[in-house]
């Protein structure tokens, strides 16, 4: 039997799946900028601006590896790679055999481990996503506390003397839609794209079931998926440019694209 790693050539890639979606903030949504970096107003909780334009934007790592964190526990996968010097422990599949049947190593990729040749193919990109240009405009306009967020007030109460502390935190506000999304799905030779996708599409059901950024539990970060939308780039072989096929139709929500999944022919 040829295993992947007993292939000289690298595996020919075929195909790109570009689904598109925007993000609606359900609730206001914080991403945390580190504090030293950017203070903005003398906040204690700034979110994270892009540096050249101001905004607030969404990073592609935010979303990756949230559903990737979710999609490890929804799996049980083992929790048995350190990293930030020991302190957090992530899945990373060690072997060969158990990164072939894992359903998130492959797509969202691992560090190599022992230099092996196996590990490579990370399938799945997320780039940055930024304020959709309506959504832009209606924040302008409602002269929101900072450009384009709100200060939340919360208050810590001292269980023995019922004194309050305020904090403040900065958040973009519940409405406001950022995209459109993209979520970028490689494949390569042998790929069981139709698994590969539906992996994907759990990590975006998970991701609208919990929250994105920080103060989750508070209420903060429920997002969903709106107007989504799925094309085929076919890298045709032995050269040429790419052929570009949109599959299926326009989805309102992560919902309606779900329940077609099955039409989708893949
Ligand atoms: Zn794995």
């Amino acid at each position: 039997m040829t295993t992947p790693a007993a292939q000289d050539r690298a595996r020919r890639l075929e195909s790109a799946l570009v689904l598109s979606a925007l993000i609606r903030c359900d609730t206001g949504l914080r991403i945390g900028a580190a504090e030293s970096t950017i203070a903005i107003g003398g906040l204690d909780h700034p979110v994270i601006r892009d540096p050249v334009s101001g905004e607030p934007y969404i990073p592609g790592s935010s979303l990756k590896g949230k559903m990737r964190s979710l999609l490890e526990r929804r799996y049980e996968l083992s929790q048995t790679w350190a990293i930030a010097r020991g302190r957090v422990h992530v899945h990373v599949c060690e072997e060969e055999h158990e990164y072939a049947e894992c359903p998130v190593c492959p797509l969202f990729g691992i560090a190599a481990p022992q230099r092996a040749r196996w590990f490579c193919l990370a399938r799945l990109r997320v780039p940055d996503v930024f304020l959709e240009d309506a959504s832009r405009r209606e924040l302008a306009e409602k002269s929101t506390d900072l450009p384009y967020t709100e200060v939340k007030t919360e208050a810590a109460i001292d269980r023995l003397t019922s004194a309050a502390v305020s904090r403040t935190m900065e958040r973009v506000p519940a409405g406001a839609r950022f995209g459109p999304a993209q979520f970028i799905l490689f494949q390569y030779a042998g790929d069981d794209l139709r698994r590969n996708l539906q992996v994907l599409l759990e990590g975006m059901e998970l991701l609208e079931a919990d929250y994105l950024g920080s103060s989750g539990s508070r209420g903060s970060g429920r997002i969903s998926f709106r107007d989504i939308g799925l094309e085929r780039v076919s890298f045709p072989a032995g050269g040429g440019l790419a052929e570009r096929t949109p599959l299926g139709e326009r989805y309102p929500t992560l919902r309606d694209l779900t329940a077609a999944f099955d039409s989708l022919g893949l």
